[in-house]
Formats: C-alpha cells, sequence, structure tokens
C-alpha cells in the first residue's frame, strides 16, 4: 500500500480524509466532523454541543515561561472558546492529562486550579476525566459539552454572499506575546542571572497566556436578538477562519486591511521590535480566541454601536474569490499560507 506522509496533507487535509470514518447511528446527531462542535438534536428548542481540544507540551506551550495555573485556564477557555463559536453555552467538561514524574502533586494543583477559576468565570461543571503516565511531556485534554436555542443555532456553513463580515476584540496579540516569550527565552538561557522586565508587554503576553473567550459576545448577540447566519472562532489566524467560513458557505469575501482591529501594543511591537506587518500577525497569527462571523445587513444595525463588535468587510460572490484590500489599495488574495509578499514593511 502507498504510504502518504502527514505532511503532504497537512492538519485540515488529514481531517477531510478522515471524514470517511464519521458514524451515524442516531437520527438525533445534527452535526459530526466539519464545525467548532458537534450538534445533537436534545429536544424541538435545543440544541447540544460537543467539542474538545488537546494542548500538548512543546507543541502548544512551554512550561519555561507558561505558569501552569494560567495553562489550566487556557486549557477551559480554549474549549469554551468553540462551545461559543456555536452561540451556545457552556455546560461540562471532562478533563484528561498524561504526565511524568517531574511533575509533583503541587504543580497538578496549580493546573487545577487555573482550570477551577475559568470553569467559575464561565459557569462550567468540572465532572471528571482520565489520569495517566507520559514519556513525552504533558499532555491536557479536555471535552466541553453545552447547549445552545435550536434557533440560535450557528453554523461555519450558512453564511450568505452580502453578509457584513464582524470580528471581535482585537486579533494578532497573541502572536506578538509569543514572540516576546520566545525572544525572552533565549536572553535568559544565555544569562539566567538577568530577569526580564515584561510590564511593557503586559497585554500581549496575557492574551498569549490567559486568553479569554468570547462568552460575553453570545450573551450580548441573545440580548440584542441578533443571530449570526455563520461564525467560527479565531483559533488559527484571521485568514484561515475567512478561508473556513466562505469555503463552507459557499461565498467569496472582500475585507479592508486598515478595519482589522489591532492594539495599539500589538501594533508598536511587531512594528518596531519584530519588523513584522500587524496586518500579518493579525491573519496569520493564532490563538487570538475572538470570534468572526456574518450578519445579514439588518442584524448589523442592531450591534454596529457595539464597542468590540467590528466590521471587516462583506461576503461576495463565490465566484469573486476572497481578498484583502491593503490601505494602499492593492487586493491580496487571501491565502492560509503564502504571505511571505506580504512580510516585508
Ligand atoms: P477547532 O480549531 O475549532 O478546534 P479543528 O480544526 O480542530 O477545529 O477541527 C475541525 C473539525 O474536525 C471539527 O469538527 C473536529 O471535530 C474535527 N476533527 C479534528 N480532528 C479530528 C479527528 N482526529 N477525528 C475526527 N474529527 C476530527
Ligand atoms: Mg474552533
Amino acid at each position: 500500500m502507498k504510504r502518504t506522509e502527514i505532511a503532504e496533507l497537512g492538519e485540515f487535509g488529514l481531517i477531510e480524509r478522515l471524514k470517511k470514518y464519521e458514524t451515524h447511528h442516531h437520527d438525533t446527531t445534527l452535526k459530526g466532523i466539519g464545525d467548532d462542535a458537534a450538534v445533537w438534536k436534545i429536544d424541538e428548542q435545543r440544541y447540544g454541543l460537543l467539542s474538545t481540544d488537546l494542548l500538548a507540551e512543546g507543541i502548544h506551550f512551554d512550561l519555561s515561561y507558561t505558569p501552569l495555573k494560567h495553562l489550566g485556564y487556557k486549557a477551559i477557555a480554549v474549549n469554551v472558546s468553540d462551545i461559543v463559536a456555536m452561540n451556545g453555552y457552556p455546560k461540562r467538561a471532562v478533563v484528561s492529562i498524561a504526565l511524568s514524574n517531574r511533575f509533583s502533586v503541587e504543580a497538578i494543583e496549580e493546573l487545577y486550579e487555573g482550570m477551577k477559576i475559568a470553569c467559575e468565570r464561565y459557569r462550567v461543571d468540572l465532572i471528571g476525566g482520565d489520569t495517566t503516565s507520559s514519556r513525552s511531556g504533558l499532555i491536557i485534554n479536555v471535552a466541553i459539552e453545552g447547549e445552545v436555542e435550536s434557533r440560535r443555532i450557528t453554523y461555519r456553513n450558512t453564511a450568505r454572499t452580502h453578509d457584513v463580515l464582524c470580528v471581535t476584540g482585537d486579533l494578532g496579540a497573541a502572536y506578538i506575546g509569543l514572540q516576546i516569550m520566545e525572544r525572552e527565552k533565549q536572553v535568559f538561557l544565555a544569562n539566567p542571572e538577568q530577569q526580564p522586565d515584561l510590564t511593557p508587554y503586559d497585554y500581549v503576553i496575557e492574551r498569549l497566556l490567559r486568553p479569554e473567550a468570547r462568552l460575553d459576545i453570545v450573551e450580548e448577540l441573545r440580548k440584542r436578538d441578533v443571530v449570526p447566519t455563520a461564525m467560527i472562532d479565531i483559533s488559527d489566524g484571521l485568514a484561515s477562519e475567512i478561508l473556513h467560513l466562505c469555503t463552507q458557505s459557499g461565498t467569496g469575501a472582500l475585507i479592508y486591511e486598515e478595519r482589522i482591529p489591532i492594539d495599539r501594543m500589538t501594533y508598536d511591537v511587531a512594528i518596531n521590535e519584530f519588523k513584522i506587518a500587524p496586518t500579518i500577525c493579525a491573519m496569520n497569527g493564532g490563538e487570538d480566541y475572538e470570534l468572526l462571523f456574518a450578519l445579514s445587513p439588518a442584524d448589523f444595525e442592531k450591534v454596529k454601536n457595539h464597542p468590540d463588535i467590528v466590521p471587516i468587510g462583506y461576503l461576495t460572490h463565490p465566484g469573486e474569490g476572497t481578498y484583502l484590500q491593503t490601505r494602499g489599495g492593492n487586493l491580496v488574495k487571501i491565502e492560509a499560507q503564502g504571505w511571505n509578499h506580504f512580510k516585508k514593511l
């Protein structure tokens, strides 16, 4: 049999290939692979949501600069984010860990303290899990369950041409936070006596180490009687999420560089210290855990005064492609990779 390297397919290609193994024995199962969470029918009014995310040491976090309490908080928050991306509310989670004897009981309790704080904040019941040993560092897996009113459920694939494309908060900060921490780690390794002063970078570092899920936005949309036509959380960078939303919905998109919300600190540090265009951080950086959603023009009117909901463009006909209009007026095709030509300032 032919051996295919995973790198040939990439993460999304592999998931696409695994889709054929999806099984379907229950009519109440409404959505399997392909969205932020799986969906099933509880009754006519309510749908159940289920999602899981795994964090592996050395891949998703570096314990030399990640406090375990923050890591615990993040493990819950990133899972809540996938429930939020369906316009739902999280309810219950189970947590599995694989660890080596490098960790003390107190260290693991630190991790769980962080999870507890997140569970308080997002009203999640932590109700079980599994524990095993690991020979390759700490692995944390959270599976989370939630609920959404059936008339408010928001998939990725239901956006329409002429919808307004919105994002929440600001983007690119976690990526800059990561660059700072990686830089300071190298400085520290070269000279362990020197303690870095990270206060000038507090916001971007917090965005990396202790992200929040935008459950407040789900609440806000409900209050204003707005249901997005499609939604996804921004975990892999805006470019990748726009492509997911547009490909799955069968639309194109035009977004404006000048509209992409970027925090002042992110902007300044990106340019002055890393010589990276801030737009690159927002488009291709990851781990912001903000939301990207599409609104009908009528619904957009109801939220347009909200300070944390920012229109960045609109959806176009599928044949028109997905483009970013730069500040200079050029049209750049949005691609998950291949932004190198854009990297120079
Ligand atoms: P997210 O970034 O929102 O967590 P992912 O990109 O991890 O989403 O996953 C996209 C979709 O693929 C989801 O519906 C998820 O359930 C599914 N998926 C990911 N990995 C696997 C896997 N190993 N087996 C089956 N489905 C998977
Ligand atoms: Mg997601």
